[in-house]
């Protein structure tokens, strides 16, 4: 097997993976705010991570992997001034937070399940975390915060080299942190966050700073930390955590254990999903999120397919065209797993043609995650003439393992997926296109034409000769 190399975010080059305890892989993900839906960017951090736990595992390390749900702390613009983000939503639906935050979280379960992440061995709930938070400001008070009317603050000029992952100077570049009265530089920020006299918030918690909340970043460095210990091995988020919400946790981290001590050896970012019109705006009338794709008859893991396709540090722009390929892509995939499914999986791989395919494969997973290599070679493997069949299905479990596109468990049937607006069911298409072959058979081509335009008529595009054999296919 190839040596894993991923690209560490603090040192902005290729390291191999050395693992801080022999033979494990602790991996440490920043969830969800609860507040609202994912939209399918926020699901493309996710699939990500995931894609990330899978080497990882397929690489032969035990992993434990955290993600956290944040339901308490989350400002809406990344400053100290700004209000909870699950406050606002809650106030604005005149509902409680715990009752929004059930309904998001599982919400959000529901796309995990549907990209096939796999479920992490801690799903870890900020809100029953806050007295072990209150216990690591505590730890860290005296040297490293100082308190204002509003809370307690962190002084980022306590450690060594703060910003150094965002590449950011100490002091400029943080003019995003909208100013609160009495900070000492810029860039600090709220560990604690002080309920204003007369006001109460649905979420408070009594402590020495005052009845108030935890700030967003605090949370994670001592989930982290209670889960997995410090140091643990990979740290992830979307790339706008590399400029003010890892750069603090980096800082409380070292505050806590050293200034040397991030808190994790790598820390690793997923670029954005880009859709241009706004439409993955949480505010805008058909947002993006997993659930509009399957309304509009999209596979869900066509997605995650799509995801898979671009490399995890570049951009992926969005655009139904570019899922509609991915889906036709996830089609053939499927329908040539489907014909292996009846093969005995071999025990082991001896064909040379095969075992070179599989290096390659493994050679592409390793450098950095390269997945747009990878599934050219599961492709390849599926394309594969003249093999023994056992083997090229074992060798096909172990690259979905890794790629998790469930093509060993999704049939024909399970991709057509109905759209909300379809006016006829699979099945009654399935029996408008056997009366229609009967009616060819017979020579009727009027009533076979007019079944066909009644289809049309319905949304349904019929492909006569499709060389995958799909034989109808949603106009959508
Ligand atoms: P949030 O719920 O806002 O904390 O975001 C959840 C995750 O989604 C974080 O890791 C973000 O960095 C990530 N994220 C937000 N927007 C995008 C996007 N457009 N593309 C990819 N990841 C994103
Ligand atoms: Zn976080």
């Amino acid at each position: 097997m190839t040596e894993l190399r991923l690209f560490n975010s603090l040192t902005r080059q290729l390291e191999p993976f050395v693992p801080v305890h022999p033979g494990e892989a602790r991996v440490y993900t920043c969830g969800p705010t609860v507040y609202n839906y994912p939209h399918i960017g926020n699901m493309r951090a996710y699939v990500f991570a995931d894609t990330l736990g899978r080497v990882l595992s397929y690489k032969g390390y035990k992993l434990t992997h955290v993600i956290n749900i944040t339901d308490v702390g989350h400002l809406t613009d990344d400053a100290d001034a700004g209000e909870d983000k699950m406050e606002k939503m809650a106030a604005e639906k005149a509902q409680s937070i715990w009752d929004i935050a059930k309904h998001y979280t599982e919400a959000y379960w529901a796309d995990v399940k549907a990209l096939n992440i796999r479920q992490p061995a801690h799903w870890s709930i900020a809100t029953d975390f806050v007295p072990a938070m209150i216990e690591f400001a505590k730890s860290i008070a005296d040297k490293h915060c100082y308190q204002l009317e509003s809370g307690l603050y962190f002084d980022t000029s306590s450690v060594a080299n703060y910003g150094a992952l965002a590449r950011a100077k100490t002091e400029d570049g943080e003019g995003r942190i909208e100013e609160v009265e009495g900070k000492r530089h810029a860039a600090d920020f709220a560990i604690w966050r002080k309920t204003p006299e007369g006001e109460t918030r649905q979420m408070e918690w009594d402590s020495p700073w005052g009845k108030g909340a935890p700030g967003w970043h605090l949370e994670c460095s001592v989930m982290s930390e209670a889960l997995l210990g410090l140091p643990f091995d990979i740290h992830t988020g979307g790339i706008d955590h590399r400029e003010i919400h890892h750069p603090n946790e980096i800082a409380q981290n070292q505050a806590r254990c050293g200034s040397d001590h991030s808190g994790a050896k790598m820390w690793m970012h997923n670029n954005f999903l880009i859709e241009r019109s706004g439409k993955m705006s949480k505010s805008s009338g058909e947002f993006l999120r997993v659930q509009l794709l399957i309304d509009k008859g999209f596979h869900p893991l066509a997605y995650r397919l799509m995801c898979l396709q671009a490399h995890y540090r570049s951009e992926l722009e969005f655009s139904w065209e570019g899922l509609q390929a991915a889906f036709v892509r996830l089609k053939r995939m499927v329908m040539a797993s489907v014909a292996l499914q009846d093969a005995q999986p071999a025990t082991t791989v001896d064909d040379k043609r095969i075992a070179e395919l599989f290096e390659r494969f493994d050679t592409a997973i390793s450098e950095d995650l390269n997945t747009a290599q990878a599934l050219t070679a599961l492709e390849e493997l599926l394309a594969m003439k003249k093999v023994d069949a056992g083997q090229k299905l074992l060798a096909l479990a172990q690259m979905e393992n890794v790629l998790g596109l469930a093509l060993l468990t999704t049939t024909r049937a399970d991709l057509r997926v109905r759209p909300k607006s379809a006016l006829i069911t699979a099945e009654e298409i399935e029996a408008a296109l056997t009366t229609r072959k009967e009616a060819r058979a017979a020579k009727d081509f009027a009533r076979s034409d007019a079944i066909r335009d009644d289809l049309i008529a319905k949304g349904i595009e019929v492909m006569d000769g499709d060389p995958l054999g799909w034989d109808w296919k949603l106009d959508i």
